[in-house]
């Protein structure tokens, strides 16, 4: 299946590693450009040697996304060197752990920075160049939107809000056919899966007792799995699919619990 992304121009965000890194490599695959956006340089610069090492086009730009400033540069940036912009792909994100009980006002409205803002930001930003490309806009949240966790209030409101925010921009952009979905993942195993589970007491045997309730397979989804559906989202092959939330978790967040 050609996914026709040949010389179009993708923004991920946080795509040096993890599930971004898979959807960098899978785009560049595909014939498609990427600018990464990320807060690490000597990530961001890996990444892209390694996509140019395999014949495929990258740049990035490096910043703290809750920076408001950053998402502009990125917008910038890519538009000033490519001279368009075919999708953008608001992946970076971190649970980090800011509670009800034992976080603080201050530190929540920083989770939300950092996790949120730069959704809207970078869509607002890139609005104007999507609107000329019929462009489309993928965004990764997380299982803790509809089931909880505990102990990350921030993380949580964030990813709640990107639900919210896939069905009004899908809403708000039928007029500009700009196509709005995300990618809802669970349990992936990233460099970020293996920060939180280390943070819990026993990691192995939690990691276990996770993986034996996962339903299809009883193993952890693959940054590549959420990168192949995130990729075919962006591409015309999902040409009628807008406001959806897409559940790449093998059966984790829905299937009946008592499956053994
Ligand atoms: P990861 O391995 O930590 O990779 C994320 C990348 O984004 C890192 O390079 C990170 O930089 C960067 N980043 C994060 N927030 C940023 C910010 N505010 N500004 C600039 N760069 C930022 O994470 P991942 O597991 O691939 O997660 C990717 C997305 O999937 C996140 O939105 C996450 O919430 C979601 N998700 C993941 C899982 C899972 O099981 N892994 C489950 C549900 C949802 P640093 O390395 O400096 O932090």
């Amino acid at each position: 299946m050609d996914l026709n992304l040949a010389n179009k121009v993708y923004i991920v965000t946080g795509g040096a590693k993890g599930i971004g890194a898979a959807i960098s490599k899978t785009i560049a695959a595909e014939g498609g450009i990427v600018i990464i956006a990320g807060r690490n340089k000597s990530d961001n610069q890996q990444i892209v040697d390694e996509i140019v090492k395999l014949g495929g086009k990258a740049g990035y730009v490096t910043g703290e996304l809750g920076d408001p400033g950053v998402c502009r540069e990125t917008i910038d940036f890519t538009v000033e060197k490519y001279g368009r912009i075919d999708g953008l792909i608001n992946n970076a994100g971190k649970n980090d752990g800011v509670g009800l009980e034992k976080g603080t006002p201050e530190k929540f409205f920083g989770s939300l920075r950092n996790n949120l803002s730069h959704f809207y930001n970078l869509a607002h930003y890139a609005l104007p160049y999507l609107k000329k490309t019929k462009g489309n806009i993928v965004n990764i949240g997380s299982k803790v939107a509809v089931t909880g966790q505990g102990n990350t209030s921030g993380y949580a409101a964030s990813k709640g809000a990107i639900n919210a925010l896939t069905r009004e921009w899908a809403v708000e952009l039928l007029p500009y056919s700009i196509r709005v979905n995300t990618v809802l993942p669970a349990e992936v195993w990233t460099p970020l899966y293996e920060n939180w589970i280390k943070t819990l007491p026993n990691p192995e045997e939690k990691l276990a007792q996770i993986v034996s309730k996962i339903p299809l397979g009883k193993r952890m989804t693959t940054s590549e799995e959420i990168a192949d559906m995130a990729v075919f989202l962006l591409s015309d092959r999902s040409s009628h699919t807008t406001g959806q939330i897409i559940f790449v978790d093998g059966g984790y967040s829905h299937l009946d619990r008592s499956i053994e």
